[in-house]
């Protein structure tokens, strides 16, 4: 077993680990950066191809940033959590300008000096900074050059499967080395959980393998309260065919019109004013809708048309993507792209203060781990903001915490306990294939609890995860090794996947209204007398217990009642 001892324990090394990590570092303490693949080359982040939205000094006569808060309060039907919101609106442009002081370039207008400006989905206004369509990866490029700079202790490929915690707060993690099999226990004053999403719960997905919920299930299991789990955002535009690109990021709204078979421009029914750059629940229920009623094409999507734009300007604004089009035979110049919506983002996760700060001690929470700022349908480009600024916050807070405070002593043979579960998958000889199990649970959260819902198909979908989860102790490998075994990840990956669908599933029965990202065919409407309010999940024993809490709504309120 391998023993390392750290002040901050980053675990993830996406967007919000690194910019966590890299403000930990500013002062003075040890910081560690833990992480299930390689540094710049796993996690959602480096895959962003949009935009960072923020108003700045940059910013287009008219906005503001009490319009970034509104189009993001709005966006989240009033469910976000309104400090938070205010902190994301106010922090994110100086981040945006660090960003740019250590390395990152973006989008200059034709003039070379100002940026040029996104608008998307809900916002009122052009202000979002970006790079191409590879806005993320530039992102990580500068914060990996400052974290490479810092001396922070890197340990890559290593999947964290337990957080430690002693009665009053948490104490470090413990993991397994993905390319020796080792155990590895790590001691820390203060956690930093930035573990990303968990795309790869529904059978299509924009996200990359290693999106699994591992946060989510981390931090409930150590004791954190989940909230807003309910709300799961479909990108409208995935690809639906070559398969090995089945679910992908296909296109980007602000750059299409969409067309049913009919040849009419269906979003001029959902949303006359805004069309395309509506919210995405709503696109991506227009086109749901569009195919169901028989007005979709041959395989179940929409067509995405580009060939308005003047020549040469798709492949100017983005360029990975153009590539792929033309290795699939699309020029989109003059052809259009069947598209159909794909899971993309969740909105719930870890609730958080407003230093992004868990409900444990010493436990911070960033990036997509964290609920609260975007409510129940997240904003496009806000994501990028969010995890620049929760991870600047959480960063700082962490360190000034683990400066304060002493280590405490961790008991080894709870590191053995935590990849005791690894050990049994690799010795048992029959069983389920963790690959058979992985198919079943997202072809069921597809079929159940997606875009769609109703009582009756959430009440259907806990039964079967009931058995599903049940089935995980029989998991058996084909592969006995403990090198670089992708099925043993992937085996201990569907219990983390396994507790997030329970969770995404119970919040969905019980919220009795649609709204955001949520939406029930049974009760079609929002409901603000009833549920202007979170649910919060916790772990007691085996069981997950529900609760009704208020929303933060501080700055304003729905306007007559009505969303
Ligand atoms: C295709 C796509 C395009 C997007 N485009 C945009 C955009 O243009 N603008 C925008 O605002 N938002 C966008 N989003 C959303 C945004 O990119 C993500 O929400 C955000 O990047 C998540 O960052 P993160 O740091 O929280 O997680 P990630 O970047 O996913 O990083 C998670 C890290 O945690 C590690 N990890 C996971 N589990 C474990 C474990 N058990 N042990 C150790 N390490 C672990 C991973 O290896 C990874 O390093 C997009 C999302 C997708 C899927």
């Amino acid at each position: 077993m391998h023993h390392f001892a750290t002040d901050v324990l980053v675990i993830g090394g996406g967007g919000a680990g690194a910019m966590a990590a890299y403000e930990a570092s500013k002062h003075g303490v040890k910081v560690t950066m833990v992480l299930k693949g390689f540094p710049e080359r796993c996690g959602i982040t480096i895959m962003a191809p949009g935009a960072i939205a923020g108003v700045g000094s940059w910013h287009e006569p008219g906005d503001s940033r009490d319009l970034h808060f509104l189009d993001t309060v709005r966006g989240g039907s009033f469910l976000n959590e309104q400090r938070l919101v205010r902190i994301l609106v106010e922090e994110a442009p100086d981040l945006i300008l660090e960003l740019e002081r250590i390395g990152a370039l973006w989008q200059r207008k034709a003039d070379g000096e100002s940026y040029a400006l996104r608008i998307d989905g809900g916002h009122s206004y052009p202000r979002c900074t970006f790079l191409e369509d590879r806005t993320g990866r530039e992102m990580m490029r500068a914060l990996f050059g400052e974290v490479k700079k810092r001396n922070i202790n890197i340990l890559s490929n290593t999947m964290i499967l337990k957080l430690l915690k002693d009665e009053s707060r948490v104490t470090g993690a413990v993991g397994l080395n993905l390319e020796t099999g080792e155990t590895v226990l790590l001691r820390a004053k203060t956690v930093i959980l930035t573990c990303g999403g968990a795309g790869n719960l529904y059978l299509n997905t924009s996200n990359p393998t290693g999106a699994t919920g591992d946060g989510y299930a981390l931090a409930l299991d150590a004791g954190a309260e989940l909230m807003d789990m309910e709300f799961v955002q479909f990108y409208p535009l995935g690809f639906l065919f070559p398969n090995s690109l089945r679910g992908n990021l296909g296109a980007l709204l602000y750059y299409v019109h969409l067309f049913n078979n009919k040849g009419e421009r269906f979003m001029e029914k959902y949303d006359p004013e805004r069309l395309e750059l509506s919210t995405r629940d709503r696109v991506a229920r227009a086109i749901y809708t569009e195919v169901k009623e028989g007005r979709g094409g041959p395989h179940g999507g929409v067509f995405a048309d580009m060939t308005y734009h003047e020549p040469g300007f798709i492949a100017k604004m983005q360029p990975a993507l153009y590539e792929t089009y033309q290795k699939i035979g699309i020029t989109p110049e003059k052809d259009r792209l069947e598209v159909a919506p794909t899971c993309h983002f969740f909105m719930g996760g870890v609730r958080v203060d407003e230093n992004w700060q868990s409900s444990v001690p010493g436990l911070f929470v960033t990036g997509e781990n964290a609920a609260g700022v975007h409510g129940a349908n997240r904003l496009s480009q806000n994501a990028l903001a969010e995890l620049l600024v929760s991870g600047a916050r959480a960063g700082k807070a962490a360190a000034k915490l683990a400066a304060e405070i002493g280590q405490a002593p961790v008991d080894p043979r709870e590191a053995k306990t935590a990849t005791e579960l690894a050990g049994q998958m690799l010795s048992r000889e029959d069983g389920i294939r963790p690959v058979t199990l992985r198919n079943r649970l997202r072809r069921l959260m597809w079929e159940k609890v997606a875009v769609i819902r109703s009582e009756a198909s959430l009440r259907g979908a806990l039964v079967e995860l009931e058995v599903l989860k049940s089935q995980l102790e029989s998991q058996a490998l084909s592969l006995k090794s403990r090198h670089y075994n992708q099925e043993l990840v992937e085996g201990l990956e569907n219990y983390f996947l396994a507790t997030v669908a329970q969770c995404v599933t119970k919040a969905a029965l019980l919220r009795t209204e649609s709204r955001g990202a949520h939406y029930r065919e049974d009760y079609p409407a929002a409901d603000n007398k009833r549920w202007l309010k979170h649910l919060t999940i916790r772990q007691k024993a085996d069981d997950l217990t529900v609760q009704e809490i208020p929303v933060d709504l501080a700055e304003i309120k729905p306007e007559g009642g009505a969303l």
